[in-house]
C-alpha cells in the first residue's frame, strides 16, 4: 500500500497532527500511526491546524490527509467505552465547515467511520482508486454520530446511504466516485492532484444541499430490505430513522437528535459486546512467532464431509489441492461436491474475482498418498479411528517432503498420539475445522507438546485467506468447543431425564443467546455419531457418573435425525421440526412422577451457564485455551453464539460473583458425583475489568 509523507517544511501542531504552510494551499496531515485512528489529540489537531489555517491569509485552502497509511481508519474503538475526551468529533467538524477556505478530504487506504465523517465535512473529497470509504458504525451496534446519517444522504440520496449505513459497506475508490461518495479520483500523487483539484473550488458544505431526489417508494423498499436484514436491532431502527430525519428536521436540530443516539447506542448493552467481540477476535488470532514456513501447495486425505469442505476453502484462498481418496467413486462425488460449493462461493462473490472453472483446474483427485510428495502442508480428514489414522500419518511422515507440515481435523482422538505416529511432531499440528467447513469460521490449531512454532504460526497465517478464525488450543479431549459443547449438553440430557421435553430445552439454550437449541443441532448432523462414542466408551465409564439413557433409546428407535426424517423432533412435509408424540411419550415414561421435580426453565438457564462457566474455568487454568475471550469466540463462532450478546463468559461476567457461584452450584448438583470445581471467579475477572 502507499505510504503519505510530509515534508520537512511540516510543522507539528501537536504529537498527532502536522501542518505544511509552504504552499498557498495548506496541507494538514493526521499522524498517527499505525493507521491515524481519531483520537483526542488528532481531534484537537485538526482543530488547531484549521484555525490557524483559516485565519492566514496567505493560505487559500486547505488539503487533509493522512500521513502513512490511511487517511483515518476510524475512530479509536476504545474510546466509544469511555466517556469521549473533549474536543469532540463534531466540533472539529463543525470548525471545518465554519472555515472561509475550501477544505479538501485527500483520502488513501480507507476512511471509515468517524474518519469518513470528517471527510464528509469538508467541502470536496478526491480519493485514490484503492481508498475505502464507509459508515461501518452500524456492525460495532452504534449509528454515525458526527453527521454521516445527514451528510451522506444529501450526497448520495436516501435510499443509497439507508443500505449502505445499515449493512455497514466499505466502498473502494471508483464505485465510491459513481455513488458520490467522493468527487474525483486521484493519480500516483494524491496530494498534487488534491491541490490541482483545489483549483477554482469554493465551499460546498453537505449538510446544506438538498438530496438527489428519490421516490417514496424506493425509501421504502430500502426501509423494508434494511429492518429485514437487521433483524429488529435497535441501532438498524435508529440509523433508519436518523437518515430520514433527512426529509424532516433541519439540519442542526437533526445533527444533535443523531448525536444524542449515537450517545446513547455506544454505552448500550449490544455495542458493548459487540467491542468486546471485536477485541477478542483480533487477539485470539494473533500468534508470535519469529519463524513461519511459506505453503504454496496443500494435500488433504480424505474426502468425505470434513475433507471436501475444507478442499473447498483451501481453492477458495488461492492454493492447489491434491485430494487423496480411497474409494474412487467417494473421490468422484467429492468433486461434484466441491464444484457445487465453489459455484455457491461465486455466487455470494467470494472467490476474488475467480470463476469456478478456474479454481476448480487447481484441484488433483487422486487414489495416491504418494502423489503428495511435494505438498508444503498436508491435512489428514479420514475417519475418527486411531488405526485408520496412525496408519495415515505414519505413511506421511515418511512419505512427505522434509519440513513439509502434517495436521490432522481429528475431534477427539489423543492428538499427542498422532503427533508421535508422524516421527515428526515438530511438524505435526491440529487443524481442527468445523462443519460445515466452508462456512463455520471457527478454526482451532492445537498446538502439540512438540510442534514447532513456526508451525502454529503457519496456520495462523494460513486462517486469514481461508477466511476463518484462528483460535489457539492444546492438547485434551475435544479441545476447547467440543469440551465445553459436551457440559453444555450434559445438562440438557438431565434436564429430559427430569421430565423437561426437547423443544422446551431448545427454547431455554436460544434465550440464553445461541442460535438453536442442542436437540435441533444433533438432529441436523445425526444423533448416531455421539451413539457410537458413547459406546465405545461405556466399558470405561465409572458406574457413578450420571448417565442419561434417553439419547440412546431415542435411537434405538432408528430415529436418528433429519436423514431418518425423525429424530428428537418429527419433521412435516415442508422439513420443519415439529415436537415428536413418540418422543414426549418417551420421556414422560421415564420422568419423576411428581412433575413438581422438574427444573423450571430459569434453573435450567442456571445451571447451563454455571457448567459453561465452570469447564471455561478449568479448560483456561490446564492451559488448553489462552483466555476466556478466546473461548467466547470459539462459542460465537463455531456453535452459534449471538455476537450481539458477546459471548456467553461475556453474559455472565455481568452478574454478581455471588450468583456466579450459584449457579456453579446448581450445575455441580445436577453432575453429581466427578464435578470438579474450576476458579471462575480468576476466569471471569478480566473480562469483569474491561466490560
Ligand atoms: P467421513 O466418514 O465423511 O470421511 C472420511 C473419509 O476418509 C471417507 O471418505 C473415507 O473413505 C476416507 N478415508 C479413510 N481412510 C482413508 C485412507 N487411508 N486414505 C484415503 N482416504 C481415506 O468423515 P468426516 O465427517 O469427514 O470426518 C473426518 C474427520 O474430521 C474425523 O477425524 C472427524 O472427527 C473430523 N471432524 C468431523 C466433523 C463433522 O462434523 N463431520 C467436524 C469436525 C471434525
Amino acid at each position: 500500500m502507499r505510504e503519505i509523507r510530509y515534508g520537512d517544511t511540516a510543522v507539528a501542531l501537536n504529537p498527532s497532527v502536522r501542518m505544511d504552510k509552504s504552499d498557498p494551499i495548506a496541507a494538514i496531515f493526521i499522524d498517527n500511526p499505525p493507521v491515524n485512528a481519531s483520537s483526542a489529540a488528532v481531534r484537537a489537531g485538526l482543530l488547531a491546524a484549521i484555525a490557524d489555517a483559516g485565519s492566514d491569509t496567505s493560505i487559500t485552502a486547505i488539503v487533509i490527509l493522512g500521513a502513512g497509511r490511511a487517511f483515518i481508519a476510524g475512530s479509536d474503538i476504545k474510546e466509544f467505552g469511555k466517556s469521549l475526551p473533549p474536543p469532540e468529533l463534531p466540533d472539529v467538524l463543525e470548525a471545518i465547515e465554519a472555515c472561509p477556505k475550501p477544505v479538501i478530504a485527500a483520502i488513501h487506504g480507507s476512511a471509515l467511520g468517524g474518519g469518513y465523517e470528517l471527510a464528509l465535512s469538508c467541502d470536496w473529497r478526491i480519493a485514490t482508486p484503492d481508498a475505502v470509504v464507509g459508515l461501518p458504525e452500524v456492525s460495532l451496534g452504534m449509528i454515525p454520530g458526527a453527521g454521516g446519517t445527514q451528510r451522506l444522504p444529501r450526497l448520495v440520496g436516501i435510499p443509497q446511504s439507508i443500505d449502505l449505513i445499515v449493512s455497514s459497506s466499505r466502498v473502494e475508490g471508483p464505485r465510491a466516485l459513481e455513488l458520490g461518495m467522493i468527487d474525483a479520483l486521484a493519480g500516483p500523487d494524491l496530494l498534487a492532484d488534491a491541490k490541482a483539484f483545489a483549483s477554482g473550488k469554493g465551499k460546498r458544505l453537505a449538510s446544506q444541499l438538498l438530496p438527489p431526489p428519490a421516490r417514496p417508494d424506493d425509501i421504502e423498499a430500502a426501509v423494508s430490505a434494511a429492518l429485514a436484514k437487521g433483524r429488529g436491532r435497535e441501532c438498524v431502527r435508529e440509523a433508519i430513522a436518523a437518515i430520514r430525519m433527512v426529509e424532516t428536521t433541519p439540519v442542526a436540530e437533526a445533527l444533535k437528535l443523531e448525536r444524542a443516539a449515537f450517545q446513547r447506542l455506544r454505552t448500550g448493552e449490544e455495542a458493548r459486546a459487540l467491542r468486546y467481540n471485536f477485541f477478542g477476535e483480533r487477539a485470539a488470532a494473533k500468534f508470535e512467532s519469529t519463524s513461519k514456513n511459506s505453503i504454496e501447495s496443500v494435500g488433504i486425505v480424505g474426502a468425505g464431509t470434513m475433507g471436501t469442505g475444507i478442499a473447498t476453502v483451501i481453492l477458495a484462498a488461492g492454493f492447489p489441492v491434491t485430494l487423496v481418496e480411497r474409494q474412487k467413486d467417494v473421490l468422484d462425488r467429492a468433486v461434484g461436491v466441491i464444484k457445487a460449493n465453489l459455484d455457491t462461493l461465486f455466487r455470494l462473490g467470494k472467490l476474488g474475482g475467480s470463476r469456478t472453472e478456474e479454481v476448480l483446474a487447481r484441484l488433483i483427485p487422486t487414489e495416491t498418498i504418494a502423489e503428495l510428495v511435494d505438498a508444503d502442508l498436508v491435512i489428514e480428514a479420514v475417519f475418527e479411528d486411531l488405526d485408520v489414522k496412525t496408519t495415515v500419518l505414519k505413511d506421511l511422515g515418511r512419505t512427505l517432503k522434509p519440513g513439509a507440515i502434517i495436521a490432522s481435523n481429528t475431534s477427539y482422538l489423543d492428538i499427542e498420539q498422532l503427533a508421535t505416529a508422524t516421527s515428526r511432531p515438530a511438524d505435526f499440528v491440529g487443524l481442527h475445522f468445523f462443519a460445515p467447513a466452508q462456512r463455520m469460521k471457527l478454526l482451532e490449531v492445537v498446538q502439540c507438546r512438540e510442534t514447532a512454532p513456526g508451525v502454529v504460526a503457519t496456520a495462523f497465517a494460513l486462517a486469514k485467506p481461508m477466511g476463518k478464525l484462528p483460535v489457539l488450543a492444546r492438547p485434551g479431549e475435544g479441545f476447547i468447543g467440543n469440551r465445553i459443547y459436551a457440559r453444555y449438553r450434559a445438562q440438557c440430557e438431565y434436564a429430559l431425564e427430569e421430565g423437561l421435553l426437547p423443544q422446551e430445552i431448545d427454547a431455554v439454550a436460544m434465550g440464553l443467546g445461541f442460535a438453536a437449541g442442542p436437540f435441533a443441532v444433533s438432529d441436523i448432523s445425526g444423533l448416531d455419531i455421539a451413539w457410537r462414542m458413547r459406546q465405545s466408551k461405556a466399558a470405561g465409564r465409572d458406574p457413578r457418573e450420571r448417565y442419561v439413557r434417553l439419547p440412546d433409546l431415542v435411537c434405538e428407535l432408528g430415529r436418528l435425525g433429519r436423514k431418518t426424517n425423525g429424530g428428537w423432533y418429527d419433521y412435516d412435509a415442508s422439513g420443519k421440526p415439529v415436537p415428536s408424540p413418540v418422543v414426549t411419550n418417551l420421556i414422560t415414561q421415564h420422568a419423576p412422577a411428581d412433575r413438581s421435580m422438574r427444573p423450571e426453565t430459569q434453573a435450567l438457564s442456571d445451571r447451563i451457564v454455571g457448567a459453561i462457566v465452570n469447564e471455561a474455568a478449568l479448560i483456561v487454568s490446564e492451559g488448553i485455551a489462552r483466555s476466556a475471550s478466546d473461548i467466547d469466540v470459539v462459542l460465537v463462532n463455531g456453535y452459534g453464539f449471538s455476537r450481539f450478546k458477546g459471548g456467553l463468559l461475556f453474559q455472565a461476567a455481568a452478574l454478581p460473583a455471588q450468583r456466579v457461584a450459584d449457579i456453579v452450584d446448581a450445575a455441580q448438583v445436577a453432575v453429581g458425583w466427578g464435578f470438579r470445581r474450576g476458579d471462575v471467579e480468576a476466569l471471569l475477572r478480566p473480562l469483569r475489568e474491561t466490560a
